[in-house]
């Protein structure tokens, strides 16, 4: 058993108090690489945010456990290094889909878990989120659980159609599962290709997708049931279109990838949305890099050369995020 306090971690309950009362979101970035981890750090140390290090089942078993758990530990400590006295980084299992799992991570030093029965009915959603949450609480662990179902895909968790949260389910859910906090269904949607373009309408002046508008009246619904309560975001990428251009320019192929514009996004920040979670921006951000890095560079084969091109664009797309999209700079 390693508590994650051990490891200088942090849970999200007053990251998130303080997120919801101030307006702001908290990032919460997947990672797998130590590429990730580091531009990760960086970005948030220098723009003093707090961050969410987030690790789904399929990046356990890519990176494996025991080495993310260590990765976290030296992100704290990289973190002290660059000069942050009182890092605030919070590990945490992104889609849990078993009482097992999230305890097994509870064990091993994550200090937030999140639940996902989503897709099970909803008696047995709040039975298996309930049981998770008395078993973290006891180690002082923080439970994100979701209601309602969204599209797309990630890792393994794949959903063909979306069904928005139902306002009048989350009060009975929210009291009776325990959760401190609650990812909702409002039209965000996993992965790089967010709407078919038939769902989307076309700007004449670029000819780019428009993707539909996120429910806010959904949202602002649920604000209403549960003042103050945290709100999560999932599958919240905004697919930057000038990384898409790149990959394409260079060999890759990603026909109409379409994400979250941001300046939807800036406005669900304000509210009681207090996660938002960002993972294809990143994916995206690393391949353009090595992308264009091979096409401009095809004798390089040191992986250094292009990791760290990949790693500094990661960086600033992890800065953008926090100073113009979900505004945690200057709160640690
Ligand atoms: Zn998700």
């Amino acid at each position: 058993m390693t508590s994650y306090k051990e490891l200088g971690l942090v849970n999200t309950r007053e990251m998130f108090k303080k997120a919801v009362a101030g307006g702001y979101a908290i990032p919460a970035f997947n990672f797998n690489t130590l590429e990730q981890m580091q531009a990760i750090v960086q970005a948030a140390v220098e723009t003093k945010s707090p961050v969410i290090m987030q690790v789904s089942k399929g990046a356990r078993n890519y990176a494996n456990g025991t080495i993310l758990r260590y990765m976290a530990q030296g992100a704290v400590e990289y973190a002290k290094e660059l000069g942050c006295e009182n890092p605030q980084i919070v590990l945490h299992l992104d889609h849990g889909d078993s009482f097992e799992l999230c305890k097994d991570c509870i064990d091993n030093g994550f200090s937030s878990v999140m639940f996902d029965g989503s897709s099970l009915p909803y008696e047995e959603n709040i039975r298996i989120t309930k049981q998770v949450v008395e078993y973290a609480h006891a180690h002082d662990v923080t439970v994100e659980a979701e209601l309602g179902v969204l599209a797309g895909v990630e890792d393994e968790v794949q959903a063909e159609k979306s069904h928005y949260t139902k306002p009048e389910e989350v009060i009975d859910f929210a009291t009776r599962s325990g959760c401190d906090s609650l990812a909702i269904s409002i039209g965000t949607s996993h992965g790089a290709y967010k709407f078919t373009p038939e769902q989307c309408t076309r700007d004449p002046k670029t000819g780019r997708l428009v993707p539909p508008p996120l429910a806010f009246d959904i949202l602002h619904e649920i604000e209403k049931k549960l003042p103050g309560f945290p709100i999560v975001l999932h599958g919240s990428s905004s697919v930057p279109q000038e990384e898409v251009d790149t990959i394409n320019a260079h060999g890759g192929k990603l026909p109409d990838a379409v994400g979250i514009p941001e300046e939807q996004l800036r406005e669900a920040s304000k509210s009681a949305v207090c996660k938002i979670n960002i993972d294809s921006d990143s994916r995206l951000a690393m391949t353009a890099a090595i992308r264009k890095h091979f096409d401009e560079k095809p004798g390089d084969f040191d992986p250094r050369q292009y990791l760290k091109p990949a790693r500094e664009n990661m960086k600033k797309m992890y800065i953008h995020k926090i100073v113009e999209v979900l505004g945690s700079n200057n709160k640690l």
